[in-house]
């Protein structure tokens, strides 16, 4: 039996990141405009400081200006939306990220919907969630974008195919759920509650994982063939990375199957770059 391709997400996002370098450079010349991203890093979650460090490291590859601003876990949620409120009319700024999850007592719905919808860089922001929803999406969340551009890598047809997204959350599940219905997939969106999961996974000509349930995902959940994607991230206590995917198993069942690291991650990354260039150039159309 063939094992599945990988999905080469770091390969992907690289070609995204250039292509994008190149998008800048044009900006620059035609219009004297440099994209400019803000993250927000409020106080010392190792993971957050990691994700940070390589969203504002890919701004340096792809040529957009960064200012990273880090908060101590004290701060309160007066000086952070006030912070927010500088940066949406900071001209030098078009995205705008918060680094979640917040330290507890500060309120991410509100600080999330305080960041200007055109700004708003990972596309978490209500408005922007519910033009998505609406069907005329301005800013697309980050990780289901990325997903979405995983799975045409494959060349899959969508249109009437089966998809199964699994994890229900607002920032991957569901607008991943939305993207596949909107290209005209059958999408079943499974949750903790969800019964008989096995079966309905095993429906699917698409499968992605998105639950921080480190290998629920097993080579029996999976229909021989399907385009697997696995989002998740889960540390181990060996400190080793894995996904919500039994990735060996799955391995031997699945037509593609993306790895963790290098599937998602990179792509989100790229996708975070991409909605503050796009930004940059919704600015200066006005
Ligand atoms: P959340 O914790 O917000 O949501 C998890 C979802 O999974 C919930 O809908 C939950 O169901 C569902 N779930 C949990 N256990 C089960 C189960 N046993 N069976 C079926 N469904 C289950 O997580 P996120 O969506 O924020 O993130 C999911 C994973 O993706 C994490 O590992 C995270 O680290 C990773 N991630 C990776 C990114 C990347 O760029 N690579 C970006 C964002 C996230 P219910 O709603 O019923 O509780």
């Amino acid at each position: 039996m063939t094992q599945a391709q990988i999905i080469d997400g770091k390969g992907i996002a690289a070609r995204l990141r250039s292509a994008l370098r190149q998008e800048v450079q044009a900006l620059q010349r035609e219009q004297g405009l440099t994209p400019g991203l803000a993250a927000v890093l409020v106080g010392e979650n190792p993971a957050s400081q990691i994700y940070v460090r390589m969203k504002v490291k890919a701004c340096k590859e792809v040529g957009i200006y960064s200012r990273q601003v880090t908060l101590p876990a004290a701060t309160s949620q007066e000086q952070l939306l006030a912070l927010i409120a500088e940066l949406n009319h900071d001209p030098q700024i078009h995205g705008i990220l918060v680094q979640l999850p917040l330290p507890a007592g500060l309120d991410e719905r509100a600080v999330l919907e305080s960041v200007r919808p055109a700004k708003d860089a990972d596309g978490f922001h209500p408005e922007n969630l519910g033009y998505l929803l609406a069907g005329y999406p301005q800013v697309l969340p980050c990780t289901p974008a990325g997903i979405l551009k995983l799975i045409d890598s494959t060349g899959i047809e969508l249109v009437g195919a089966q998809a199964v997204v699994v994890g229900r959350s607002l920032i991957v599940g569901k607008p991943t759920a939305l993207l596949l219905l909107s290209r005209h997939a059958t999408v079943t969106l499974c949750h903790s509650r969800t019964r008989d999961l096995e079966q309905v996974c095993r429906r699917a000509d698409v499968l992605v994982a998105a639950t921080g349930r480190p290998r629920l995902i097993t080579a029996e959940m999976v229909q021989p063939g399907a385009v697997v994607i696995d989002v998740g991230v889960n540390r181990m206590p060996d400190r080793s990375l894995v996904g919500d995917v039994d990735f060996e198993a799955v391995r031997q069942v699945a037509g593609y199957l993306t790895p963790v690291p290098g599937g998602v991650g990179p792509m989100t990354i790229a996708m975070l770059m991409q909605n503050t260039v796009a930004a940059a150039r919704r600015s200066g159309a006005k």
